[in-house]
């Protein structure tokens, strides 16, 4: 585990990890008036505006995609890569046996196994660069990503993507001959991301789905910075990203029980793409970039991210909280609109806009006049 993974945070990328914002064109500025003359507290004058936010369960299809999850698989994965003995980047890249080429390889293989089921859907690749001397890189040293990338039906260019990381370390980073079976960190992610690729592989998704395992990240969070900074290259619009590292672990690393039911959230405060203007409608608005909130939290999974719709006139909601509450409240349905007039004080409250599809399926939700992609 390095801390702060974050991908792209040091390329070009530009939307850091886990950040959304996808509702898009239609997120025109909406237009609030100051707070009337003796206006009501702030929650008097949230409740008498929007309806409350109530949770959305997983799908029927959602549901059905879960109970495929096998836990024996995830186990069988573990145990797989604590057998390469270490996976420290500056291990062998060519022992057969013994190392991170061959751990690298053997994962390779899985993930090609894994897209042959796929109709062709997804390709795999491997993601080679050098990366030069660093504080913990001694030697120019050769790191693999291994991407399995599965192709999205509408809207291709919109991309989530899922990470675990492959090397190991022990306490020193510099050891590269101890072993370090990294069972926790991170063979359990890399699991993870296996077996969602093994589930997702044989279905088919608007948004295009990135299944990968990243390297060199015990050294600086290398794989996963070039696997950004090739991303951002291509144009990809990475709309959210999940890093899986320790995954199921009973302790925190301060020796607290972590509750499982938590997914951390990171947002960038202020969108790295936004322009001066966008940024002064912000500050009018007392906002930063919410467009993340709810992206992953009470269990939310991938599938039901890649359902979520784009925008289009006549299924657009606002979404509204207290500036005080760490999540939307109340939902107004503003319809087939792209501006919409609310008679609530924008000092007391944060604003969204999400769409909604027939079937429920919600968006993330994007900060008011300020995505534009
Ligand atoms: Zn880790």
């Amino acid at each position: 585990m390095e801390n702060n993974e974050v991908l792209g945070r040091k390329g070009p990328s530009r939307r850091a990890f886990l950040s959304a914002s996808a509702v898009t064109a239609v997120a025109a500025p909406i237009v609030s008036h100051a707070a009337p003359a003796g206006a009501a507290p702030a929650g008097a004058a949230v409740a008498g505006t929007g309806s409350a936010l109530t949770g959305r369960g997983p799908s029927g299809d959602l549901r059905a995609l879960l109970r495929q999850v096998d836990p024996a698989r995830i186990q069988a994965t573990v145990l797989r890569l604590t057998q390469f003995g270490t996976r420290h980047t500056a291990s062998s890249q060519t022992d057969p046996v013994r190392g991170i080429g061959a751990a690298t390889a053997w994962v390779f293989e899985q993930m090609q196994a894994i897209a042959a089921t796929s109709s062709g859907h997804m390709t795999v690749q491997k993601q080679t660069f050098v990366q030069p001397v660093s504080n913990r890189i001694p030697v120019p040293t050769t790191i693999t990503n291994v991407i399995a990338t599965l192709q999205g039906t509408a809207s291709p260019q919109r991309f989530y993507v899922v990470t675990g990381h492959l090397d190991s370390r022990v306490t020193d980073v510099l050891d590269f001959t101890s072993d370090a079976p990294g069972a926790d960190d991170d063979a359990s992610g890399v699991a993870v991301v296996l077996e969602l690729a093994r589930i997702f592989a044989t279905r088919q998704f608007p948004g295009t789905l990135v299944f990968a395992t990243v390297a060199g990240e015990e050294q600086g969070l290398y794989g996963s910075t070039f696997m950004a900074q090739q991303m951002a290259a291509a144009g990809n619009d990475v709309q959210g990203m999940f890093s899986n590292d320790i995954v199921g672990a009973s302790q925190a690393w301060d020796g607290t029980k972590p509750d499982p039911f938590t997914v951390r959230l990171f947002v960038e405060g202020i969108p790295t793409a936004v322009t001066s203007s966008q940024i002064s409608i912000m500050q009018a608005a007392g906002g930063e970039n919410d467009g993340a909130r709810r992206l992953c939290r009470h269990q939310h999974h991938h599938a039901h991210l890649e359902r979520q719709p784009r925008a289009q006139p006549g299924q657009v909601r606002g979404v509204i909280r207290e500036t005080t509450s760490p999540d939307w409240t109340d939902v107004i349905n503003v319809g087939s609109v792209t501006t919409v007039t609310l008679d609530i004080a924008k000092d007391n409250v944060q604003f969204g806009l999400r769409a909604v599809d027939s079937a429920g399926n919600r968006s993330p939700v994007a900060f008011p006049g300020v995505v534009t992609s």
